[in-house]
């Protein structure tokens, strides 16, 4: 699984595990293009904030139960054993 890196205005950053302290750090979202409070890795150097993270999350979560709803095996939350 790809590392997630996060970066937090004002505060620092979280490369690769390691913790730096920095008030330098800037958060920008390559998503919706704004400055924010804090951002994840998205990869290839790029960051998202929560909000758009979250936007993508529930767009998964809809996609994939208007896509396998109603089908037997396709039940979006979870499998049915036995
Ligand atoms: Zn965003």
């Amino acid at each position: 699984m790809a590392e997630v890196n996060v970066l937090v205005t004002g505060a620092g950053s979280v490369l690769g595990g390691e913790v730096s302290s920095s008030d330098d750090v800037k958060a920008n979202c390559a998503l919706c293009d704004s400055a924010v409070d804090v951002a994840a890795s998205i990869g290839d150097e790029r960051f998202a904030c929560a909000p758009c993270l979250r936007d993508r999350l529930d767009a998964m979560s809809v996609a994939r139960f208007r896509l396998t709803a109603g089908r037997p095996s396709g039940i979006p939350w979870g499998k049915v054993t036995g």
